[in-house]
């Protein structure tokens, strides 16, 4: 269950997140969990669940280590700071900054040399899923992204799911349309690595996940969990999400 807090928080608010966030979950031994605030919101994170079963994440990198690019954020960089998790392709970079099949698969690789675990999203527009090609653009972002890593790094990575229709808009697909797409990116990792790549994989569904609507999301055997965005903002609310 991870958390992608996007461009939301402070460091004091970060700290006050975790002080009500970490008792609600401090039993919850049944997955993973990970929030991914912005950069400057990392160490606070980091300090704050030391000793805990939650990582911390970051929400992009860039695929060289150090140089003149200004802005940019390393893959040594994040994991000098101890988080262990980073966000690569969430469709708001692929719609807002240019992100690219191709550079997705730079960033994956860079992230898997810095030892972070990359959380890979991929997801259809509202009018590719109206057109029917929702199996088509999963293939082509699939194929042209992730799908050129080797076998040992493929199995190192997470992906997500993210219907672009769903996030942020209060539309979540039912559990039938997530797990039809699910199906399908198991498929393709299947046809490229193998059944018992196809079989490990972990295919988390973002878009719109609420405390009441998990549940149902949960139930289905080819969701393996949640990447969530608002809910994930509010300690209560992304508690109630992990504990489901
Ligand atoms: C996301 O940011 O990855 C996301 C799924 O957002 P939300 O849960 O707000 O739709």
């Amino acid at each position: 269950m991870a958390g992608n807090w996007k461009m939301y928080k402070t460091p004091a608010e970060t700290k006050a997140f975790f002080d009500g966030f970490l008792p609600l979950v401090a039993e919850s031994k049944h997955c993973e969990v990970a929030i991914c605030p912005p950069f400057v919101n990392i160490p606070t994170a980091v300090e704050a669940t030391r000793g805990t079963r939650v990582g911390v994440g970051a929400q992009n990198l860039y695929w060289k280590n150090e140089g003149a690019f200004t802005g940019e954020i390393s893959g040594p960089m994040i994991k000098a700071t101890g988080a262990e998790w980073v966000i690569i392709g969430h469709s708001e970079r692929r719609q807002y900054f240019g992100e690219t099949d191709a550079t997705v698969l730079d960033r994956t690789k860079a992230a898997l040399a810095a030892g972070l675990r990359p959380i890979v999203c991929v997801g259809e527009r509202l009018e590719e899923r109206e057109a029917s090609q929702t199996e088509a653009v999963l293939a082509e972002q699939f194929n042209g992204g992730i799908a050129g890593l080797d076998a040992e790094s493929f199995a190192k990575i997470v992906i997500a799911y993210e219907p672009v229709w769903a996030i942020g808009t209060g539309k979540t697909a039912t559990p039938d349309m997530a797990a039809d797409a699910h199906r399908a990116i198991r498929a393709l990792v299947t046809a490229k690595f193998g059944a018992e790549a196809g079989a490990a994989v972990r295919i988390l569904y973002g878009g719109s996940v609420k405390p009441d609507n998990v549940k149902n999301l949960m139930a289905q055997p080819e969701i393996d969990g949640a990447l969530v965005g608002g809910a994930s903002l509010e300690a209560g609310s992304f508690a109630s999400i992990v504990n489901f």
